[in-house]
């Protein structure tokens, strides 16, 4: 009988940063219930409810921790950036970090470290404990490609990405325009941009990278990681891993999509803190109403700065910001609610036929596992980037374009829309994401995810065999 081997793993704050990495420790768990993992959570101000109440749902051999908060007086004033935020939280959070590896490891062997990319200084921590190190990085291979890549466009590019009249060709993915390249690298003399490469150094450095994507459906890049690499970087592809709805959720999105036709409805929604401008939300409000289809949106309050509510708890009431009798003129046709739906369930809906999304990566994984095609509507982070993927390599989605003000306005809304959820070529995009859909299950049946992850397992049971070994000589 194997003995139990322990796995600690380090999250960033944020909600959809902490859910992909700890589903990821729930597989491993699943398929190899010898092992025991203490999920370390770092976090600005108090706690997010959303992330509270996600952990408590833990099976007995995940464990979790949080760390002390860092007080938002801690940070540099005047930083807004989402990246920046979580980069500066996790690195004031090191010494708490270290304190609890080091508490752990007294009590038993660590051996293997697995932490988020912004965690990249506790590299250090796993050396000084003799534990093997990964990175779980929570984005598509695409991205891990530019992530890795960057160091040497730094070096390379003069100016900025954005000014670059050719397209950028990372190997084995489709060509990227300045522009469409992670909000940080939009302005190099930023600190984003400067804490983005320090971290693109470090990524090389760990003994693995843990992917949160599949061989189906990024084939090409993960092969040409996989050459970059060359032996020395090892990349473990082993998704999609989303987190699982609960059946018995009782909502009232659910009870209104119990109420609409089959395949009929957009669900509109940014992610766990995106928001939009009011002049955005107003245009979007008119958008909606002029598609004539029937539509579920998640709501928040507006900012003008687009990842405003990432870490925030609100309480402001978001429905007070739509514009004058929107509300009554389509409540036959749509539901707006205030700032959460349990999405997974939303998109799992058999009226759900399309998602306009802010393509965070799990919103991305989550619709392509339930076989719903998209409008891409990024706002910040690598979302751009993860918008091309969709459009451009897999024909699974519609980009709409923005304005010179930077707004989409009404009639693109309604064009996007129409198409999308009754046009021909939404029909196609949506064939499309359901043979994903299907390459999807089989990657974690018995394909290739599911290998590599056994595969990475074994090599942890080995390794905890043997310094159990050497440390009882
Ligand atoms: N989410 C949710 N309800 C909401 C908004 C978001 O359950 O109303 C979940 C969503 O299912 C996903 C995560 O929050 O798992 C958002 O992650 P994503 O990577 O898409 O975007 P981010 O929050 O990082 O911008």
């Amino acid at each position: 009988m194997a003995k139990t081997t322990h796995i600690a793993i380090v999250s960033s704050p944020g909600f959809s940063h902490l859910v992909p990495i700890v589903e990821f420790t729930k597989r491993l768990i699943n398929l190899h219930p010898n092992f025991h993992v203490t999920c370390i959570v770092p976090s600005l101000g108090s706690p997010q409810e959303s992330s509270k109440a996600y952990l408590k749902t833990l099976p007995s051999n995940i464990d979790s921790i949080f760390l002390p908060p860092i007080s938002k007086e801690k940070l540099p004033q005047g930083v807004v950036y989402p990246g920046l935020l979580i980069q500066y939280t996790v690195t004031l959070s090191l010494p708490s970090i270290h304190e609890v590896l080091k508490s752990l490891s007294s009590k038993a062997p660590l051996t293997a470290l697995v932490v988020d990319v912004f965690a990249f200084q506790t590299l250090e921590f796993a050396k000084e404990f003799n534990s093997l190190s990964y990175f779980y990085f929570p984005s598509s291979a695409m991205t891990l490609s530019l992530t890795l890549h960057l160091p040497r466009l730094d070096e390379e590019v003069s100016g900025e990405y954005k000014d670059l009249k050719e397209p950028i060709k990372l190997p084995g993915c489709v060509p990227l325009l300045g522009v469409d390249l992670p909000a940080p690298t939009q302005n190099r003399s930023s600190e984003a941009y400067k804490s983005s490469l320090e971290r693109a150094k470090a990524v090389s450095l760990a003994d693995g990278i843990i992917m949160n994507t599949f061989l189906e459906m990024e084939s090409g890049a993960i092969r040409a990681l996989d050459e970059f690499g060359n032996g020395k970087i090892r990349f473990h592809p082993v998704g999609p891993i989303t987190q699982k709805g609960s059946s018995n959720e009782v909502d009232e999105c659910l009870r209104w999509l119990d109420r609409q036709p089959p395949c009929s409805v957009l669900y509109v929604s940014f992610g766990s803190g995106g928001t939009l401008s009011q002049q955005q939300i107003n245009e979007l409000a008119w958008g909606l109403e002029l598609s004539c289809q029937r539509f579920l949106w998640v709501l928040r309050a507006p900012s003008n700065s687009s990842g405003a509510a990432y870490l925030e708890n609100t309480n402001e009431d978001p429905l007070q910001f739509l514009p004058n009798g929107f509300l009554e003129r389509t409540k036959e046709k749509g539901l707006v609610v205030p700032s959460w739906a349990p999405q997974v369930q939303v998109l799992n809906h058999k009226s759900v036929g399309g998602f306009l999304s802010h393509c965070g990566w799990n919103s991305v994984l989550e619709s392509m596992q339930e076989g719903v095609p998209l409008i891409t509507w990024p706002l910040f982070a690598e979302q751009k980037m993860n918008a091309v993927l969709l459009v451009v390599a897999l024909k699974v989605a519609l980009r709409p374009k923005f304005n010179e003000d930077g707004i989409v306005d009404k009639e693109e809304i309604a064009k996007v829309t129409k198409c999308l959820m009754v046009e021909e070529e939404g029909k196609g995009l949506r064939e499309r994401i359901n043979n994903l859909k299907d390459y999807a299950v089989n990657a974690l049946r018995d394909g290739f995810s599911t290998q590599t992850l056994s595969k990475l397992a074994s090599e942890w049971e080995n390794f905890a065999t043997i310094t159990a070994r050497s440390s009882a000589h």
